[in-house]
């Protein structure tokens, strides 16, 4: 087919025209006979069945009835008229009913004509009617090219009122394929279609709009989804590839006495499996001459700190400096005091660079940084300082990687001559499927496995008015020497109301756990940074038994003498963030808790929520379901990838085909990188148009 002929503007289609195109581009982005040719039904109703007047049921939706008019009155009401049609079948009588439009019905309308009224009716003094219904004479209803499928399309509300029903998009996909004479142009390999059995693109469009019955249409969807979701893939994984061939990087080849020495003599335990393997993978990459850029997934504990310090000890073997990020200056601080503590051993210099960092002390930091004495930097964002330039940088490792922005990340790329390895670490689990899509250009390593003996948190739901037990226990555990968390949700929006809750329940708190034998400690955002640190530290050192404080210590803390997190107010908290939270507990070697405190109206998303937090502890498991409830847009916080504006694959549904795409996807590439073989000409032609058009879906018919 000329590809040409699918770019026509829609106006130009028969039966649409200037006003029907403004609406259909303002309301559904619909420019071209391509983009209408795109839409695809959201879902489809069964036309294969047909009711008898006797078998209706009161008040049914999408009712088919075959049957004949047998006469046609008007009958006078408050306001204007209604027009009534007797409608009977065999053995049974029903109204058809219109409220307007009546000149155009009367004329046209055949009396004792069999048709099939289809609508939605309503049972009034003893009578079904049907209000508006959909009339197609039987022998049209039957010849016609669509099936007893009948496609719905997306729609607006002002679509509809403005006259531009389903039946009209139906009608205009109609003309449409009409006037497209020829079939659609292949756009997967034979090899693809053969093995995966997959039904060839033409039959495929065809049958998503006017299927042939539900075995059709189940592959041609399945077709389509595939299609789609293959050619996000090998966009993604081209980008890789071009990545690496491109943007080289310092090939680590040493594997060197420090790391040999460490691995060997000084690890403080043994590895997991998992940690294990993500270091191999790591290694791989730094040894290979292209720049490393990884993702490193690990749920709250998993022990991705050890990861981090072999990664950088490689560094350091082959002469680079490495440098860890971290998004609070309480994380830098801990960060920092335990990898020197593992690096005693070594002859390694490390630093802090934070905010808070004295002037006398930045200089000396500055100094030692450009000319080489200092091995790691650890710090905060005052890593990203103009300021501060290192003699070498070979590894960047940002540590909880959704408090960084992309740019960040770049920024620290141009510290040097070539780019840094850098090293992403997060422990907000983002489920595997999405991350394949949204980052596909970037490697990833899943630490899927928790070091051994790690006792499960104990997680219950209680209900404020619950409160007087929950204190109980607390005292219990503070008892036997155990600290414990209490946090309240502080969000923007509620600020205010959000503070006094805090200072509210601070005091309640303070009451019930009266000095001198509790001590307290509070943290939120408004207070002064050293007056945060200062009572961090008290908790950190077990100065104080409660800690109650907002979300500031969501992330990475450590204090493992803590067993207890009570969560105020959870149902307001979003499923990442409880997870997160309830990581700051489970910590040391005793059972600790979590106590999801909520009133007793809940919301069936909290629900969810609640009922997922006490029914597992893993993260990715969690992070699923959160993908469930908010879906991608909500999770990633930008659009930065195909996966946000799928036209017919479902990111949460479709994962299972996701899989296989991006592995054909990737065995493609693997056989053929440049797609220059002849039986992936369909699959380089259809790639070769992405850049040319808005969507996706422009290239692919
Ligand atoms: P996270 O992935 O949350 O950053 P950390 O690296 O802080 O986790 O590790 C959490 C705790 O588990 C630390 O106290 C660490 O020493 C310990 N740990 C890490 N790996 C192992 C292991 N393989 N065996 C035993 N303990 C481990
Ligand atoms: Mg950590």
């Amino acid at each position: 087919m000329n590809p040409n002929f699918l770019q026509t503007p829609i106006e130009y289609l028969k039966g649409v025209g200037p006003n029907r195109a403004d609406l259909l581009k303002k309301e559904l982005g619909i420019f071209t006979f391509q983009d209408l040719l795109n839409l695809f039904p959201n879902r489809y109703l069964d036309r294969t069945q047909y009711y008898k007047i006797k078998d209706l049921q009161r008040n049914s939706a999408d009712v088919q009835v075959i049957g004949r008019i047998t006469h046609l009155k008007t009958v006078d009401q408050k306001r204007g008229k209604r027009l009534v049609a007797t409608f009977k079948d065999t053995n049974g009588m029903m109204e058809l009913i219109w409220f307007r439009g009546h000149k155009w019905i009367k004329e046209n309308l055949k009396l004792n004509e069999t048709y099939v009224a289809f609508g939605k009716t309503t049972f009034y003094n003893g009578t079904f009617s049907m209000p508006h219904p959909d009339l197609e004479l039987l022998e049209k209803h039957q010849s016609k090219l669509r099936s007893a499928l009948q496609p719905i399309y997306p729609s607006t509300e002002k679509l509809s009122n403005s006259g531009i029903t389903n039946r009209v998009l139906s009608g205009l996909m109609e003309q449409l394929f009409l006037e497209l004479k020829k079939s659609f142009v292949e756009t997967l390999s034979p090899e693809i279609l053969e093995e995966l059995q997959l039904m060839p693109k033409s039959k495929a469009i065809l049958n998503i709009h006017f299927p042939e019955n539900g075995e059709e249409l189940a592959k041609a969807t399945y077709r389509l989804k595939f299609e789609e979701l293959f050619f996000i893939q090998l966009q993604l994984l081209i980008k890789n590839l071009v990545h690496k061939s491109k943007i080289k990087g310092y090939p680590f080849t040493t594997i060197g006495t420090n790391f040999n020495s460490f691995y060997m003599e000084h690890l403080p335990f043994d590895l997991t499996g998992a940690q294990k393997r993500v270091i191999k993978e790591i290694r791989n990459d730094l040894g290979s001459n292209a720049q490393m850029n990884r993702l490193l997934q690990g749920d709250v504990g998993s022990g991705k700190t050890i990861v981090a310090l072999l990664s950088m000890l490689i560094a350091i073997d082959n002469g680079f400096q490495a440098c860890l990020m971290a998004p609070t200056e309480i994380l830098s601080v801990q960060h920092y005091a335990g990898l020197c503590e593992l690096c005693k051993p070594l002859k390694i210099s490390i630093s802090i660079l934070t905010g808070s960092t004295k002037t006398s002390i930045r200089r000396e930091i500055h100094e030692s940084l450009e000319n080489g004495q200092l091995n790691i930097l650890i710090g905060t964002h005052a890593l990203l300082e103009d300021k501060v330039k290192f003699k070498n940088l070979g590894l960047a490792i940002i540590d909880e990687q959704h408090r960084f922005g992309v740019a960040q990340r770049s920024k620290l790329w141009h510290k040097n001559k070539y780019p840094p390895h850098i090293l992403v670490m997060t422990a907000t689990p983002i489920p595997r499927t999405l991350a394949m899509s949204v980052y596909g250009d970037l490697d990833i390593s899943v630490i899927d496995e928790l070091p051994p003996g790690r006792k499960d948190i104990k997680t219950v739901h209680r209900y404020d008015s619950n409160r007087l037990r929950v204190f109980k226990f607390i005292k219990d555990q503070t008892d036997l020497g155990r600290q414990v968390y209490i946090v309240y949700p502080l969000i923007q929006e509620s600020e205010m109301l959000d503070y006094k809750d805090l200072m509210d329940g601070y005091e309640s708190i303070s009451r019930e756990f009266g000095q001198p034998q509790y001590q307290i400690s509070i943290v939120h955002g408004k207070m002064k940074p050293a007056d945060k640190e200062f009572e961090m530290n008290r908790f950190i050192k077990g100065e104080t038994q409660i800690m109650v404080a907002t979300t500031v210590i969501e992330v990475g803390v450590n204090v493992p003498n803590a067993s207890v997190m009570v969560i105020e107010s959870a149902e307001r908290f979003g499923l990442s963030q409880l997870h997160q939270l309830r990581g700051r507990v489970g910590r040391g070697a005793e059972q600790s808790y979590c106590i999801l405190m909520t009133s007793h109206k809940l919301s069936a998303d909290a629900k969810t929520r609640l009922e997922t937090m006490t029914g597992t502890s893993d993260g990715f498991e969690i992070a699923e379901v959160d993908l469930k409830l908010r879906g991608p847009g909500d999770i990633m916080g930008t659009q930065q990838s195909g996966v946000l504006n799928l036209r017919i694959a479902d990111i949460v549904k479709d994962t299972h085909i996701l899989k296989i795409a991006r592995s054909y996807a990737r065995q493609t590439l693997e056989k053929d990188p440049s797609l220059m073989l002849p039986k992936n000409s369909a699959i380089k032609n259809t790639y070769g148009q992405i850049a040319k058009y808005r969507n996706i879906w422009n290239y692919i018919s």
